[in-house]
């Protein structure tokens, strides 16, 4: 995984400023101009690279790269995959039952783009973990303190409610609860608010719409295929292959450090590049 290449561009300059503002932490919003050296390297002592001296992890769209999504009814969009040609696709980790500490290193040292969709109950470690991944050994470890850690390392913080109910059987008023609910823990927790929501198992209606509009979210995030213990990803489509603009979606599940170096090796094997979720979806000007 490449560090990210700041584009002389003004356009892409002020790309990266209103990502910062959106989803990094205040500590770590100092930006490196084009062209300047980073203050804590040398060419005889390299710095092992931090989100202070390159901005967020991640490929940036190019100018002209993605649509524009349109909106029906002023309402959040629904986003399955990102419209754009590159191969170049998006990582992103539900719940947050398991959380290894290995895999926060992980993240920091190779400068993986991820956003996380953190579900209160799972971050608490209130209730049962889905046992699809095995017995965990980090169940509810760090609990808000791990997703501190993995904030720091570049990874976006977003909404997956209080306790992952099937929003289609619940109300407008209890669908708003559960997403206004867990931003409010987020904020309380990271001081981010969430921009983005991932409804519990894909289940959503146009009520899920409104209320998570209410909430302040500006886009709901599918996904086009699952990762699986393993690193094995598991496609929604037929012919088995990653496309441009897939979303990828894994859960915080026991043995994800292991499995993510899988997948990650996978995706770069077959000439994809990993993706900042944030910069594209503001290129299709979804999040303002
Ligand atoms: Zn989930």
């Amino acid at each position: 995984m490449r560090a990210l290449k700041i584009m002389p561009r003004p356009a892409a300059v002020a790309c990266v400023l209103a990502l910062l503002a959106a989803c990094a932490p205040a500590e770590t919003t100092s930006i490196r101009r084009p062209g300047t050296a980073s203050p804590a390297s040398t060419p005889s002592t390299p710095a092992r690279p931090t989100a202070t001296q390159h901005g967020p992890p991640g490929e940036q769209p190019r100018a002209g790269e993605v649509r524009p999504v349109e909106r029906a009814g002023g309402l959040p969009p629904v986003i399955s995959s990102i419209p754009t040609r590159r191969k170049v696709v998006f990582l992103t980790i539900d719940d947050g039952w398991e959380q290894d500490p290995g895999f926060v290193e992980q993240v920091r040292d190779r400068r993986i783009p991820i956003t996380a969709f953190a579900m209160r109950d799972a971050v608490e470690a209130k209730g049962t973990p889905d046992p699809a991944g095995g017995p965990g050994k980090y169940v509810g470890a760090g609990k808000w303190g791990y997703f501190r850690q993995l904030r720091s390392a570049g990874v976006a913080i977003e909404n997956h409610t209080l306790t992952h109910p099937n929003l289609r059987l619940l109300s407008q008023d209890a669908q708003r609860r559960e997403i206004c609910g867990s931003s409010q823990v987020i904020r309380k927790e990271l001081g981010t608010r969430p921009t983005l929501f991932r409804p519990p198992f894909g289940n959503y209606n146009t009520g899920t719409l409104r209320a998570a509009k209410s909430c302040g979210i500006d886009a709901v995030l599918l996904w086009t295929a699952t990762v699986q213990p393993g690193g094995k990803i598991a496609y929604q489509v037929p012919d088995k292959r990653l496309r441009p603009g897939d979303i990828l979606l894994l859960h915080f599940r026991p043995n994800l450090a292991r499995d993510f170096r899988i997948l990650v090796d996978k995706i770069e094997r077959r000439g994809f590049e990993l993706g900042n979720l944030q910069a594209y979806l503001a290129a299709m000007a979804v999040d303002r």
